[in-house]
């Protein structure tokens, strides 16, 4: 059994982009680890606060009343200084300026990779929450915000179903996944959607020219396109331009929902993994596993390797897109 560096004052913040959920981690983690007599410093603005030493001491006052809001107190950031080893460098002598000897870290795969390089130069134990709106990450049931941008994009597609009902017209509406379709997939069935275009499966779009053909024959005239931004054919746009094209007299509208699906006040679902990811994201810098993100999986906790964290591109089960088929007809 490896030794287990001992650990007091831990840093937390956020990379990449933010997520609804954050911030429930975050109380989670820092009341964690106020409970087991550790410190706790929030770092601002991701790896960007670490190289310009914008890091303050938190306590568990400073985490009340957020369990329930969007975005993240700590806020969040991209950083170009934190790809060199110089960069990371200045970040390292700053976290000794305060004594902080571990971190913890809220974001996707890249932020992952970020922090991997990290611990291997500067032997700071690194943890990982996988906070990302678009589910994309190997290794975890759930990530932070996805069911809240889920749910948020089902709210807004049954609000436009209704105009697309008394008007007999044919919505596509585009919702965030720049690799992965899980919103689309995820929240196009829930709404009845005719037809789901993720980047997952190539996209023939002469097939959803024909069955909107025929389902003009059949006199069914509201249909439902939901398409991931990545998709492999292209965004709502590009399909518009391309039915009306084949089908000039169809009456297309587009919706594009954008940043909308990031914000918001956390389910209850993204509120309890985010609470349960960040109690045991201190308790691994106690006890080990070190280095690690903290999954779930078959509603147990999993443990994988930052050095191991990939996008997720698994291919989506055909029987998903079948369902959609059948369920749609
Ligand atoms: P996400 O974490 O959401 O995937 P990014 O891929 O933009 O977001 O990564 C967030 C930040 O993590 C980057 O701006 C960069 O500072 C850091 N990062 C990403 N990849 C690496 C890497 N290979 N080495 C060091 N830092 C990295």
């Amino acid at each position: 059994m490896p030794t287990i560096k001992k650990i007091k004052k831990i840093g937390i913040l956020c990379s990449g982009g933010d997520s609804p959920g954050m911030n429930a981690a975050i109380r989670a983690v820092v009341r964690t680890a106020i409970y087991n007599n550790f410190q706790v410093f929030a770092i601002m603005r991701g790896y960007t606060g670490m190289i310009e030493n914008d890091i303050v001491e938190l306590n568990s006052r400073s985490v009340a009343n957020i369990i329930q809001r969007g975005g993240t107190i700590l806020k969040t950031a991209r950083s170009k200084d934190f790809l060199t080893k110089a960069g990371r460098k200045i970040a390292y002598e700053n976290l000794k300026k305060h004594g902080i000897d571990s971190l913890i870290i809220l974001g996707g795969d890249g932020s992952f990779r970020g922090a991997e390089a990290f611990s291997r130069e500067f032997d700071i134990p690194c943890i990982g929450l996988p906070g990302t709106i678009d589910k994309d990450i190997a290794g975890t049931d759930f990530t932070i915000g996805f069911d809240t941008a889920v749910n948020t994009a089902v709210q807004c597609i049954d609000k436009i179903r209704d105009t697309m009902e008394s008007h007999d017209r044919l919505f596509i509406i585009e919702v965030m996944g720049r690799d992965a379709g899980y919103i689309a997939l995820h929240s196009g069935i829930a709404t009845g959607a005719e037809n789901i275009l993720i980047p997952e499966a190539k996209t023939n779009i002469d097939d959803v020219v024909k069955s909107l053909l025929e389902k003009e024959k059949r006199k069914k005239l509201v249909n439902l396109i939901v398409v991931a931004e990545g998709d492999d054919f292209g965004g709502a746009l590009e399909v518009e331009k391309y039915i009306l094209k084949k089908m000039p007299t169809a009456e297309v509208r587009v919706c594009i929902l954008g940043h909308i699906q990031r914000g918001g006040s956390p389910t209850c679902l993204d509120r309890l993994i985010a609470s349960r990811m960040g109690y045991h994201a201190v308790e691994c810098l106690m006890k080990g596993p070190h280095n690690v993100f903290v999954g779930i999986m078959n509603n147990k906790m999993n443990y994988i390797p930052l050095k191991d964290a990939v996008k997720n591109k698994q291919k989506i089960d055909k029987d998903w897109l079948k369902i959609v088929k059948i369920l749609s007809s």
